[in-house]
């Protein structure tokens, strides 16, 4: 199998793009990451290359349109961006909202799940995402120490 630098370029072609140093400064820095990224931290860890934020916003918005990215909520209403199958494997996050923690959640067993909660509508399932809130094993102790004392 290809790898997943190559699909990529294959990906814009096909769809009629170029494979230009700033897509694949972007798509780079995507795979190297294990989190959803922020569009200010893609700019900030690449902007040696000479890229601006406007260049970056409309790399993402392209990505996002033929399905190499998808933006993640990532608590506190901010979005990352990260890499979908077959870039990167099928996972879920969980999200702490104390600390805006991301942990991945691998083995989703959700598909059959979804398949039957979508049947009725008569859609046909592209992908699903899903990212749970809540709090971190530290944040659920440091919640109990601030707690006002009962006595
Ligand atoms: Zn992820
Ligand atoms: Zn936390
Ligand atoms: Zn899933």
């Amino acid at each position: 199998m290809a790898n997943h630098e190559e699909l990529f370029q294959e990906t814009l072609r096909e769809r009629g793009f170029r494979v230009t140093p700033d897509r694949l400064h972007v798509y780079r820095l995507l795979e190297s990451s294990p989190f959803p990224l922020p569009i200010s931290t893609v700019v900030e860890e690449i902007q040696s290359t000479g890229i601006n934020q406007t260049t970056v916003y409309r790399i993402l918005e392209l990505f996002t349109a033929i399905g190499i990215v998808h933006p993640v909520l990532i608590g506190h209403g901010s979005v990352g961006y990260e890499l979908i199958p077959p870039f990167r494997h099928h996972h879920h996050h969980l999200v702490c909202v104390g600390c805006n923690q991301v942990v991945d959640l691998n083995n989703c067993r959700l598909e059959q799940r979804v398949d039957e909660i979508v049947e009725p509508y008569g859609y046909k399932i592209l992908y699903h995402d899903l990212e749970i809130h809540g709090l971190c094993p530290d944040c659920q102790a440091k919640e109990k120490d601030n707690a006002p004392n009962e006595n």
